[in-house]
């Protein structure tokens, strides 16, 4: 049963030494990636590479981290790609108080116009959010039409309450490396509650590798597996099942039902 990584920076530089072997795997294993987009060049290079090969898919968007050098040409140019068929998402968008490069009520208009896109062309969201998570969730909420929002809350780290509020919106939780880390026994304790129907695993490459790779550099789609460990014997069911319930939320929530091969 091939695996579903649901979020990996394809275009970085540091994972450019390692794209042979990720598209052999891509084409040869039919293992799935969504390529995720941070800025206009990403976007574009992302939805290229979901060109050239079935499984990959791609998501446009501009991350929250370098919003402070956005213009209106830059949110054209994602409006350029955004009907493509290999566009399956919109992001990564979100809100950081982490990084303060850019302020927070601009980067909460960016984020604004990323959640009007998801719904005007009913493409899910990729959803960042770090130290700024009551915000985020209560964003949500102000935006929600009808109770919904439609997206993935990528890497999530944050705690039941968040998860059941995202959950109660119709959002699916993406679980990344950090959920198999020593220290996270309080976010393995949140991925015990996410349904089966609700929960996603992600490399976020080229960041932050799992147990028990954490020491290797670069993150790479392939240890998304070591993710799936942890999540079945965290949850109590085998890394078959796990994988097979992973691989078939992400296509649900990009839309991809109809195009598998
Ligand atoms: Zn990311």
């Amino acid at each position: 049963m091939p695996l579903f990584d649901t979020h990996a920076h394809l275009d970085s530089e540091q994972i450019h030494p390692h794209l042979d072997e990720i598209l052999k795997k891509v084409d040869e294993e039919a293992m799935r990636i969504t390529a995720i987009g941070t800025d206009p060049k990403s976007s574009h290079r992302c939805l290229e590479l979901a060109k050239s090969h079935d499984n990959i898919f791609a998501a446009a968007g501009l991350h929250p981290n370098y919003c402070a050098k956005f213009e209106d040409s830059h949110w054209q140019a994602i409006l350029e790609i955004v009907d493509h068929p290999k566009v399956v998402a919109i992001g990564e968008t979100g809100l950081d108080k982490y990084w303060d490069d850019c302020p927070f009520d601009v980067q909460q208009k960016w984020f604004e116009r990323h959640v009007d896109l998801s719904f005007r062309k009913n493409k899910p969201l990729v959803i960042h959010t770090r130290e700024c998570e009551i915000e985020m969730i209560e964003t949500l909420e102000r935006l929600a039409r009808d109770n919904r929002i439609i997206g993935i809350m990528h890497s999530f780290v944050g705690s039941e309450d968040t998860a059941k509020r995202c959950l109660d919106l119709g959002m699916y939780i993406s679980f990344a490396g950090m959920v198999t880390f020593k220290k996270s026994a309080a976010l393995r304790e949140v991925a015990k509650t996410i349904p089966d129907d609700r929960i996603l695993i992600e490399t976020d490459s080229p960041y932050l590798s799992p147990h028990p790779l954490r020491s290797k550099r670069p993150n790479v789609p392939m240890y998304v597996e070591h993710t799936a460990n942890c999540l079945a014997e965290v949850r109590g069911v085998s890394v078959e099942e796990l994988v097979t319930q992973t691989f078939a939320n992400a296509n649900r929530v990009f839309n991809l039902e109809d195009t598998q091969k």
